[in-house]
Parts: structure tokens; sequence; C-alpha cells
């Protein structure tokens, strides 16, 4: 395992390392063994690696996770104990500010060094630039690594030397270098050392919720990097063949639904690219398939890309202009924004998506942005209001790509859907999803309801509703709000700010 020109040159960067001395390796979104290039240096410069993750909420703040991340992350923690025992190995678990934490795991423990791998929050940047120099002054060795996204957000530049803001020649520069595949396998045995810091129980750091919300997530996922795999393994099997055209269809399961996986990094977008690569070598028939699956994973590194050289866009439109936009205020609002939320806003897509989120913890991308559309243009909601109930209610929750998501939905960001281009619902549903079949899954009130009208049934005699056992207003609301008259209005504040 320790060979081959990688550890070659890190020798030949650290002649100093010691065979004999323990390392620290910080677990953070990084929940994985296989392919964890912080593992393995470790295990390549240290006789003994102490795995240890580090319950360190507030460094995140204003975006400390929410319940459904912290849902995942629970069970995510979970598995990687299992996988580390099954290797002689545990995780030590603590609590706190990380820098005191590492220090005093370090007196513990008497190890010399701490790997990570890198993560690309501003708050995170920061904190970890801080942590980085303040154990290289007291002499221990600190590394971080890559283990994330194809390029670090700071290698890609556009021509002119500046961050990119349009994806398609962000793309084109990041396809045209990727990295070589070269995925190292899990190590079958972690040396401990014999007494390894005490741990606190994984329970301790509270991350289920009090009031059960979660149980229909159970159905849903497997945490974990043994997780990670069968849902790739099923998407390659099942979902690539066809991938291009049915992943618009919320009713097909035709995406990976990897995406809570990638953001935790149980699983890195080397390991995916080299499953669908090989999966499709010599198959011309699913050559465009595999394309287009990497080009998503591309917007998921524009995304990060994005974050990193633009901090402020958490909460900020990305073009400031955008910050004098006459979004309605929060007191006359606040009713819709809870249908909303609630799935209560009598348009049917809608409707199952926010069913599909709160019940589950992800939303098909196509209904994301059917939802986000209706928020920020039919109901003028400013999009952070979006941005943070999918914050607390996904399990997936990235910064770097649910501020892509918000920002382009909402027109104020890179690369955005045009803020005059606002999407029909009803003419969604009918595209994506023609049978109703995914308005069935999630609003069961409305499964009886014939095809043609489920997409919109205020339009339908009340008699053909009466079939379906359904009354308007009374088993499932009426509109929030009348589509083509908040589009006119979306439209007039879009120009009120263009001529502001
Ligand atoms: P697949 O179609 O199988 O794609 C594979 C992977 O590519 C995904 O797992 C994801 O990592 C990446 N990807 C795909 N589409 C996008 C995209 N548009 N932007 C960035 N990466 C993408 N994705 C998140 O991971 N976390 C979020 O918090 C998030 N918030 C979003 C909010 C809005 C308003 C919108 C419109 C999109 C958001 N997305 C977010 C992007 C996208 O909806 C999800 O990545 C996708 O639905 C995940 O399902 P999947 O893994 O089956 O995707």
């Amino acid at each position: 395992m320790a060979s081959g020109p990688y550890y070659r040159s890190y020798v030949r960067q650290f002649p100093f390392l010691s065979v004999m001395s323990t390392a620290l390796v910080w677990f953070r979104r990084d929940l994985r063994l296989t392919d964890n290039p912080a593992l393995l240096a470790a295990l390549q410069h240290h006789r003994h690696v102490i795995p240890v993750f580090i319950a360190d909420f507030e460094a995140e703040a204003p975006w400390q996770p929410g319940g459904a991340s912290r849902w995942w992350l629970h069970h995510s923690l979970a598995a990687l104990q299992r996988n580390l025992a099954s290797r002689g190995s545990g995780l030590v678990i603590r609590q706190g500010d990380s820098l005191p934490v590492l220090q005093q795991l370090l007196r513990d423990s008497g190890a010399t060094a701490v790997y990570w791998n890198r993560l690309y929050e501003p708050a995170l940047v920061a904190r970890d630039k801080g942590i980085k120099t303040a154990l290289k002054e007291q002499g221990v060795e600190a590394e971080s690594f890559n283990s994330a996204l194809w390029r670090e957000p700071w290698e890609l530049k556009t021509g002119g030397g500046d961050p990119y803001r349009v994806f398609t020649p962000f793309w084109r520069n990041l396809s045209s270098q990727l990295p070589p595949l070269t995925i190292d396998p899990a190590p079958e045995r972690l040396p401990a050392p014999a007494n390894p810091p005490a741990s606190l129980p994984l329970e301790a750091l509270d991350l289920l919720p009090g009031i059960p919300w979660d149980q229909g997530f159970y159905a849903h996922w497997q945490p974990g990097e043994a997780g990670a795999f069968r849902a790739l393994e099923r998407f390659v099997d099942q979902g690539l063949d066809g991938y291009h055209t049915r992943r618009d269809l919320p009713a097909a399961s035709a995406s990976s639904r990897l995406s809570p996986h990638l953001h935790f990094g149980e699983i890195g977008p080397q390991q995916v690219r080299a499953a669908i690569e090989r999966a499709s070598a010599g198959r011309a028939a699913i050559e465009g398939d595999a394309e287009h699956y990497l080009r998503e994973l591309g917007w998921r590194e524009f995304g990060h890309h994005l974050l990193f050289h633009f901090p402020h866009t958490p909460e900020q439109p990305m073009y400031a202009r955008f910050a004098a936009f006459p979004w309605r205020a929060p007191r006359d609002y606040a009713a819709d924004l809870q249908a909303w939320q609630r799935g209560r806003t009598g348009i049917p897509i809608v409707d199952a998506g926010m069913s599909q989120l709160w019940q589950s913890g992800w939303m098909h991308n196509r209904v994301r942005m059917i939802v986000a559309s209706l928020l920020t243009k039919n109901l003028l909601i400013p999009w952070q209001e979006g941005a943070r109930w999918f914050w607390d209610t996904l399990v997936d929750a990235s910064l770097a790509n649910n501020t892509l998501g918000w920002q382009w939905a909402a027109g104020c960001g890179a690369d955005a859907a045009p803020y005059f281009r606002i999407f029909n619902p009803v003419l969604q549903s009918e595209k994506f999803d023609p049978e109703g079949a995914y308005i069935r899954q999630w609003v069961p009130k409305l499964a009886a309801v014939p095809a043609d009208v489920i997409h919109a049934p205020w339009t339908a005699k009340p008699a053909r509703l009466a079939q379906a056992r359904l009354r308007l207003d009374h088993d499932y609301p009426l509109p929030v709000i009348e589509l083509a008259a908040s589009r006119d209005r979306a439209l007039a504040a879009y120009q009120e700010l263009k001529a502001g």
C-alpha cells in the first residue's frame, strides 16, 4: 500500500517523518476509508493512526448543520465507527472548539501530526487555516488534502486569470484536466495505539431529533460508505442507461441519489467517475448518458468554485444590483411561506416536492427548480427563505450547491436562469410528470384524481373531482396564488429593479 509515485513524492517532501510516530486523522466530511488521501498519507508516514471526529458546529455559523443533515451525520458516523472497528481501530469522538480539542488529543495521545481533508465553506476555510498555522507554530505536522473535488477551486481560472462565473467555459476547462484515475483501496488494518484517547459516545452529540419526524428517512437511505457504494452500483446498473432523458422525470427515480453521500464524503467524485467510465467504456449507446452525468458532477465542482471565490453568496446575491429587488415584506408573505414549506400551496407538483422533501429529506432536481421558481417569482418571497428551509430539511444540504441552486432559480446568481424566465408549474408538471405518478406518490389525497386534471385540479369540473372523492378547499387547498397574475407581478418587479 505504501508505494507508488504518490508515496515517493510525499516522502521527498517530508523526509523528516518518523515511522514510529502517531498521527491524528481528523475526519470531517470525508467519512470514508476508501480513496481517502489524508488517511492514506497518515498511514504511510506514521506507525499509529487515531481517527478523530470533532463536533464543532459553532464554527460553521450561521450555517450549522440543519436537522436532516444532523440525522445523516449521526448514521454516517455510526457506519464509520463500524468500519473502523472491523479494521482494528475506532473513532475518537469529541465536542467543542476544534483547535483546543485537537491540542488536547495531541497531548493525550502523544501524536505529533494531524492530517485532514479540506472543506470549502468560507467559515471553515478560515478556521482550518488558523488551525494549521497554530499547530505548525507548536511544531506539530499539520497537512491537508483534497478528497472532495476533481480540482481545487483556486486551480481553475479564466483566460484573464479570474474565477469563473459561467458554467460552460468552466466545464470546458475542468473536463480537459480531470485528475488521473487512481483510486486507493481502503486499508485492511488500521494500526491503533495501545491506549487511544477516550471517546464520547456518539449519542452524546445529540444529533437525532427529539421529536421523531425522521421515521420516513430510514426507508430511503443507508448513510455511510457501504450505502454510498450500493447507491452507485444501483445507478450504474439501472440508472445510467437513459440518464440523459430520464433524469428530468421525478417519478422515474432515474438519478443516482448520490448527493448526500457525496456531501458527507462517503464517496468521492473520483470513485464515481471511475465507475461511470468503467461502465460506459466501449458502450456507445450510453456514452452520452455518462458524459451528461459527469457534467452534473461538474456543476457540483462549479458550486464549490463559486462559493470559494464569492464567499458572500450564501446570504447575498452574486450580483449586487439584485440586493435592491422589491421582495414582499416578511409580515406579508409569512402565511404563503408556511403554505409552501408544508406542501399546502394547492399546486400539486409543488406540494408533492415539498412533501417528498419533508418525508424523505430529498427532492428531485427538476422539482427543486419548480418549487424554487414558485417561491421566488410567483410568491415574491426572497430566495434566502427557501435556501434556509432546504438547509434544514435536505439530507444533501450543501452550502455550495444549495447557494448555486437558489441563486440560479432566483435569477440573481452566476450563470442563472434569467429572472424573466418564469416556470409555469402546471406546464412543468404536465411535461415531466404526465401521468401524475409523482404527485400521487407524495400527495395521496390526489391519488384518485384523473391525469388530465391532476396538474391543476382547480380547473376541473367539481363532478370530476367528486368522482375522485376530492373537495377542493376542504381535502386539498385552492392555489395560494393565481399563476398568471403573479407572473405579471414578478415581471413588473423585475422591471422596477432594472429601472431603479
Ligand atoms: P444526479 O442527477 O444523480 O447527479 C449526480 C450528482 O451531481 C449529484 O449527486 C450532485 O452532487 C451533482 N449535481 C447534480 N445536479 C447538480 C446541480 N444542479 N448543482 C450542483 N450539483 C449537482 N444539490 C446538493 O447536493 N445539495 C443541495 O443543497 C442542493 N440544493 C439545491 C437547491 C436548488 C434550489 C436546486 C435547483 C438544486 C439544488 N441541488 C443541490 C442540486 C440538485 O438538485 C441535486 O444535486 C440533485 O437533485 C441530487 O440528486 P442526485 O444525486 O440523484 O443527482
